[in-house]
């Protein structure tokens, strides 16, 4: 496996293969790689001949506030991780590689960026657009992989290549989960011992909704508010938002009668933890 750090490598590298006649598949993360990257290195090394995973903290998806500098990084970890799954080529740019000095081009999305995360996090999902465009545009892949985790970010990239015409299928893969239920990710080695006990709330506080909807409940009105009881219940959990939307246009919807994604999110101390299902994987 290679570990490649500027733009010029990855495209010789590529451009290889394609003379070969293989196909590419990529993976796009920020590293601190756990079993959920991996799932997604497994999909993309079934479905293509070669895998590119790419480990870079974007910085202009994180709001001043927000946590660019603590944000857990080692890439020795992600190389052992990343080969062990097979990956051919990790992209670990710097900053400078990806944004020079004058950069001033972005891709912006409405709608769908204005909902769940795009509320408390207004210049996320032009960060995670502009970044995922210039990486789709860097390695040229046939098929890219995004985690059902990050469901708005992979419903927002589905839309962003079919409003941009790009020709690349969006693979989107289920959330990879600890024993005890909670999603895996990068944030929660921020978690101390009580807060790592405390963040089971949200899949409970989902799994409870699950249960509802399996019922035949179908006002979400009546759903979301269970949810945010159950996690009232939690002394440490803060609810960010508790919603209901449409799965493709992420716009709230009052019925379940179409297919829907069930979104949290919750403040466990001072992490941010988000967690989801869609009605069509549960139904
Ligand atoms: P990140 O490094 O957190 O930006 O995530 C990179 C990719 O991995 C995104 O497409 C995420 O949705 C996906 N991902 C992160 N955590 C998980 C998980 N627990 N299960 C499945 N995919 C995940």
């Amino acid at each position: 496996m290679k570990t490649v750090k500027t733009i010029t490598e990855v495209r010789e590298q590529v451009r290889q293969w394609r003379k070969e006649g293989l196909t590419v598949g990529f993976v796009p993360t920020m590293g601190y790689l756990h079993e959920g990257h991996a799932s997604l290195i497994d999909n993309s090394k079934r479905d293509n001949d070669r895998t590119v995973i790419s480990v870079f903290v974007n910085p202009m998806q994180f709001a001043p506030t927000e946590d660019l500098e603590s944000y857990p990084r080692d890439i020795e970890h992600d190389k052992a991780l990343a080969e062990s799954h097979g990956c051919d080529m990790i992209f670990n740019p710097e900053p400078e590689e990806m944004y020079s000095e004058n950069f001033s081009s972005f891709v912006d999305m409405t709608v769908l960026t204005e909902n769940l995360c795009g509320i408390s996090r207004p210049i996320h999902f032009r960060g995670v657009c502009t970044v995922v465009n210039k990486l789709f545009n860097i390695v040229k892949p046939d098929k890219a992989y995004f985690g059902k985790k990050d469901a708005q970010q992979l419903a927002v990239i589905r839309h962003m290549v079919n409003d941009l015409n790009m020709d690349i299928e969006v693979i989107g893969c289920p959330i990879v989960r600890e024993n005890d239920g909670l999603a895996k990710s990068s944030r929660n080695t921020y978690l101390n011992g009580e807060e790592r006990q405390s963040a089971l709330i949200l899949s409970q506080a989902l799994e409870f909704g699950k249960a509802l909807i399996k019922s035949g409940e179908k006002n979400t009105a009546e759903i979301i508010s269970a949810i945010e009881n159950k996690i009232k219940t939690q002394p440490l959990a803060r609810i960010d938002y508790v919603k209901i939307v449409d799965s493709e246009t992420m716009q709230d919807i009052a019925t379940l009668d179409r297919n829907a994604l069930c979104a949290i999110a919750v403040y466990i101390g001072r992490t941010r933890l988000i967690d989801n299902f869609f009605t069509e994987d549960i139904l």
